[in-house]
């Protein structure tokens, strides 16, 4: 590379990347594959519009890959529409909400304090100036299971148009068919948002939401569907709901779409059909088993009792004394990156809260399996329960590199 500078700073990244073990569970590792389609040179070429219907010439190739990208995800979701434009998983809501709400209208979503995300209506975001957000909440946060009949009250109350099951920070699984038949008593249409968990869903090793009757999916393709940063949007049947999508996303709100990154995201959704990406799935969610395991051993108090899926909240304020944002600056430390996070009910304020969040998507794909979770785990605790003790904190960032080395980003999955 010519800029000396920016190369630089790539092989640090890269370094990074390969000393450290990686516990946010939004983040993940892509193939070399996706890696290269995301830097072809698609990125050279303007695409607006949709394939067959350009606005610009020389879509001889834009088009074959669009397609291609939309047959793959249909299949692996098993839905009607797809649009694979979306530039990220904010888009994809923002587009949603565009296409199929007037402004003032009511949406119903999880409450972020309860594990929903910041797109599903906080208060600073774009879409909570122009629609009005009601909330679902947990019935209790030890066992995490969804206050069905408060939302149902809600809905009836409020009547949403929309109401989204999807969250960023909850660890068990939602009931669908209770959702679908109260959007169905209200008349809302429903939109799962399922961008942390689509690989696990595209694997099967989750349940679809389509399956229980859901309208609309939308997700994220970097997290555990391990493509390139980007959104899609999944219709299940309604072809008028698809076209609506189609045009809110351009020329709603988009311009040209990223074709360099559409094309990273049909070379993912191809390994996502592939058994291997089924085994991965199924050991994200073991591997989570495991780590959960440990933690109750060592009775930290985890939100929901535990874990369905491949994340894990702790209360580490709770249970060790240790605040959310000190957990995260030790572990840091010793090479282990996660992320602070608020509880429910938490009594501290968003940049220091009780919580960590922590997941498996990113070790697995290194090869970890549940052996190596459950003596991270460990080794998490350890930190977490001396955190002023320098020689133990050296020992356990020398054990981290040496895992780290023994199992490498690998390059190809398939
Ligand atoms: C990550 C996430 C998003 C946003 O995705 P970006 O790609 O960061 O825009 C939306 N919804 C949920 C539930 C998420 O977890």
């Amino acid at each position: 590379m010519r800029d000396k500078l920016i190369e630089k700073l790539i092989k640090g990244e890269e370094k990074r990347q390969a000393e450290g073990l990686e516990l946010i569970p939004s983040e993940n590792y892509v193939s070399e594959d996706v890696l290269k389609a995301n830097g072809s040179v698609f990125t050279n070429k303007y695409s607006e519009g949709y394939p067959g219907r350009r606005y610009y010439g020389g879509q001889d190739f834009t088009d074959q890959v669009e397609r291609l990208a939309i047959e793959r995800v249909c299949k692996l979701f098993n839905c009607k529409f797809a649009n694979v434009q979306p530039h990220s998983g904010a888009p994809a809501n923002l587009a949603v909400y565009a296409a199929l709400l007037t402004p003032g209208d009511t949406v119903l979503g999880m409450d972020l304090s309860h594990g929903g995300h910041l797109t599903h209506g906080h208060p600073m975001t774009l879409p909570a100036k122009i629609y009005k957000f009601v909330t679902y909440k947990m019935k209790n946060p030890d066992t995490g299971e969804i206050d069905y009949e408060d939302m149902r009250r809600v809905a009836l109350e409020t009547k949403p148009k929309l109401i989204i099951a999807g969250f960023s920070a909850y660890p068990r699984t939602l009931n669908y068919k209770k959702f679908v038949e109260i959007a169905r008593e209200v008349g809302a249409i429903t939109m799962a948002d399922m961008a942390h968990i689509a690989g696990l869903i595209a694997a099967g090793a989750l349940r679809n939401p389509f399956d229980d009757g859901f309208d609309i999916i939308t997700s994220t393709t970097h997290k555990t569907l391990r493509g390139p940063r980007g959104g899609i949007i999944l219709t299940r049947e309604n072809e008028e709901i698809a076209k609506k999508i189609d045009k809110a996303i351009f020329p709603g709100i988009q311009g040209g779409p990223h074709m360099h990154t559409i094309a990273a995201k049909a070379v993912a959704f191809g390994e996502a059909m592939t058994p291997s990406f089924k085994k991965y799935a199924k050991q994200v969610l073991k591997n989570a088993k495991a780590m959960e395991e440990v933690f109750r051993k060592n009775k930290i108090r985890m939100i929901g009792g535990g874990t369905d899926n491949h994340l894990i909240l702790a209360d580490v304020f709770g249970s060790l004394g240790v605040t959310g944002k000190e957990a995260q600056t030790v572990l840091d430390e010793v090479g282990i990156t996660l992320n602070m996070n608020a509880i429910a009910g938490d009594t501290r304020k968003p940049l220091d809260p009780s919580g960590i969040r922590f997941g498996t998507p990113a070790i697995t794909t290194r090869g970890f399996r549940e052996k190596e979770c459950k003596y991270v785990a460990e080794l998490m605790i350890k930190v977490l329960k001396n955190k002023d003790d320098k020689k133990l904190k050296e020992y356990i960032h020398k054990e981290i590199k040496k895992l780290a080395k023994k199992f490498p980003i690998p390059k190809k999955f398939v």
